[in-house]
C-alpha cells in the first residue's frame, strides 16, 4: 500500500507544475481514478486547470478530498542535493518539490481509495477537488470548483484538505479552522499650513492620533473557543513633510487585523468606521481571508479517532498558520479538516518527505473513508 502511494507521489513530482501550471498532473490523476469508477469534470477557469473527480458511492453521504497540484518555484536548482523534479528516493526519503505540499497527500488519498475499491468495500460517494491555483492568486481555483458544485447541488457533506498539517509525526496536528485577515489603509485628511498660523491649517495628525487610539482600544468581544482572540495591529503611521514648521495635511495608517470567527468583516468595518467618526477620513479595506471554524462534532471526532487508531497519537486541533483553500469550502457550509504530511520542508530548497509517512497517511485516510457516515 505504501509503495502505491509512493509511486504516485513520484509520478506527480516528476510532472513539473509550478503555479499556476498543472504540468499534466490532473490528467495523470484521471488515468489512475477512471478504472476505479471516477468521472472527471473539468472546471477550468482563467487558464487554471481544476478538476472534480467523483465516484458514486454504495453508501449514503459524500466525502471530499481537496488539494492542489501546483507547487511553488524551486529557488536555486543548484542548491538542491537531488533535482527538484526527479522524485528520487534515497534512504527512505522521497525528494522533490511538492513532496509535502502537497503531492504526497494527493498520492495517499488516491492509494487509500484504490485499496478500498480493490477490496470491494462499500463506500460513500467520494470526490477529489483538485486545483492548480492554490499557491498563486487562488482566484480561479477552488473557489470556481465550489461555485460549480453549488450550482449543481453536489457539495460534499464533509471535506479533508490534504495540506501538510503535521509537525513532527503524521497526524500530530490537524487544522480545524483559521483566523480571517482584514488589512486596512486609513488616510486622515486635513489642510497643510505654517505651524505659526494654525488658524489657516487643519492638522491631520491631530485627527489621526485620537482615532488610532480608539482603534487600538476596540473591544472585539469574546473569542470563539479554540482560537486566539482577534488581533488588531496598527503597523504603520506616516504623516508630515519632515519639516518641523509644517502642519501636515495628510496622515496615513496601515492596520492588520487577524480575526477570530467570533467576529466578521462587516462588524470589523463598522467598528473602524465608528472609531474614525468625526474625522475627514478614507478607509480602504482588503478582506483577504475569511475566518472559518469546523465545530466539534462527528466529523472532527472521526478524523481524530482514525489518527488515534492508526498512530496512537492524540491529535492537536489547531487553528494556527496562514490561510488555505479550506476557507472556500467552509464558507459554503462544508465541515473541513486539514490533515496531511509533516510540513518541515514546505516551500524550502530540498523539500522532501519520509516514505513511511506516506504509508501512515494512507492508512489514516483509508480509515477515515471506511468509517465515514452522515
Ligand atoms: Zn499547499
Amino acid at each position: 500500500m505504501s509503495e502505491i502511494a509512493t509511486n504516485i507521489a513520484v509520478k506527480l513530482i516528476q510532472r513539473e507544475s509550478i503555479t499556476p501550471d498543472d504540468g499534466g498532473c490532473q490528467n495523470y490523476i484521471k488515468t489512475l481514478l477512471a478504472p476505479l469508477g471516477f468521472v472527471r469534470t473539468a472546471v477550468d477557469a482563467g487558464g487554471i486547470t481544476n478538476s472534480i473527480y467523483s465516484r458514486q458511492g454504495e453508501l449514503k453521504g459524500t466525502l471530499a478530498f481537496a488539494g492542489h497540484t501546483d507547487v511553488v518555484p524551486t529557488g536555486p536548482v543548484e542548491k538542491w542535493a537531488h533535482a527538484p523534479f526527479s522524485g528520487e528516493i534515497i534512504d527512505g526519503i522521497l525528494h522533490g518539490r511538492g513532496a509535502q505540499d502537497m503531492k504526497g497527500g494527493i498520492a495517499c488519498w488516491i492509494a487509500a481509495v484504490g485499496k478500498l475499491c480493490s477490496e470491494y468495500t462499500p463506500l460513500p460517494t467520494i470526490q477529489l477537488l483538485i486545483t492548480s491555483d492554490e499557491e498563486g492568486d487562488s482566484i480561479d481555483g477552488t473557489i470556481r470548483i465550489i461555485e460549480h458544485m453549488q450550482a449543481n447541488g453536489t457539495l460534499p457533506d464533509a471535506a479533508i484538505v490534504g495540506e501538510p498539517s503535521s509537525f513532527k509525526h503524521v497526524g500530530d496536528t490537524i487544522r480545524r479552522g483559521r483566523r480571517g485577515v482584514v488589512q486596512v489603509k486609513v488616510t486622515f485628511h486635513g489642510k497643510q499650513g505654517h505651524s505659526a498660523y494654525p488658524q489657516d491649517a487643519d492638522n491631520a495628525i491631530h485627527h489621526a492620533a485620537p482615532a488610532l487610539a480608539r482603534i487600538a482600544e476596540i473591544n472585539w468581544g469574546e473569542p470563539t473557543e479554540g482560537f486566539p482572540p482577534t488581533s488588531c495591529q496598527i503597523t504603520n503611521v506616516n504623516g508630515g513633510t519632515g519639516a518641523t514648521n509644517v502642519i501636515p495635511g495628510h496622515c496615513e495608517a496601515l492596520i492588520d487585523i487577524r480575526y477570530n470567527p467570533g467576529n466578521n468583516f462587516d462588524g470589523i468595518k463598522s467598528a473602524l468606521e465608528a472609531a474614525c467618526a468625526g474625522c475627514d477620513v478614507t478607509l480602504e479595506f482588503d478582506h483577504s481571508a475569511t475566518a472559518f471554524s469546523t465545530a466539534d462534532g462527528p466529523f472532527l471526532e472521526l478524523v481524530c479517532n482514525s489518527i488515534k487508531s492508526i498512530t496512537g497519537i492524540k491529535t492537536v486541533r489547531d487553528t494556527g498558520g496562514g490561510t488555505s483553500d479550506g476557507r472556500f469550502l467552509a464558507a459554503a457550509g462544508v465541515p473541513v479538516v486539514e490533515l496531511g504530511t509533516t510540513n518541515s520542508t514546505i516551500h524550502q530548497v530540498g523539500e522532501c518527505v519520509a516514505v513511511r509517512e506516506l504509508a501512515t497517511l494512507t492508512a489514516i485516510y483509508t480509515d477515515i473513508i471506511e468509517n465515514f457516515e452522515v
